[in-house]
């Protein structure tokens, strides 16, 4: 099936996360929404609850006060839920690796499913990310 057929057969929606990050993949992340990336084309969209979401898009990482809250959401998802890490952050801490306040990495505190890094990634990386994603809802 191709890539399109996927992508008219289930729509994503995705619901964002900023758990302590510099910023910058935030910033990336709403870049996706201009129409120079129009992620809404493959019928990718942000939503604003986390129980309309199919995926937990989750930039930062960790701070210890915020991973409280990333388990909480992630606990009021409707299952399943695909959790992806945006950003070396809640890989392996990028900048704040050593902070004292970092209780990531991510996959210490939920299962993550999709991993896509750069600091930050590009909006294409992402966009890649997400639908190979798509391709494994198949
Ligand atoms: S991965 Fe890099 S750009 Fe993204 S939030 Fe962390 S430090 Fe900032």
């Amino acid at each position: 099936m191709g890539i399109y057929n996927r992508i008219l057969k289930k729509s994503l929606w995705v619901f964002h996360v900023s758990a302590s990050p510099c910023n910058n993949c935030d910033i990336e992340i709403l870049d996706l929404l201009t129409p120079g990336y129009d992620l809404e084309r493959f019928g990718i969209k942000l939503v604003g609850s986390i129980r309309h979401a199919d995926v937990l898009l989750i930039t930062g990482m960790g701070g210890c006060k915020i991973s409280e809250r990333v388990i909480r959401l992630y606990n009021q998802a409707p299952k399943p839920i695909f959790v992806v890490a945006v950003g070396t952050c809640p890989i392996g801490g990028a900048t704040f690796k050593d902070s004292y306040s970092r209780c990531g990495p991510l996959d210490k505190l939920i299962p993550v499913d999709l991993y896509i890094p750069g600091c930050p990634p590009k909006p294409e990386t992402m966009i890649e990310g997400l639908l190979r994603l798509l391709g494994r809802l198949d």
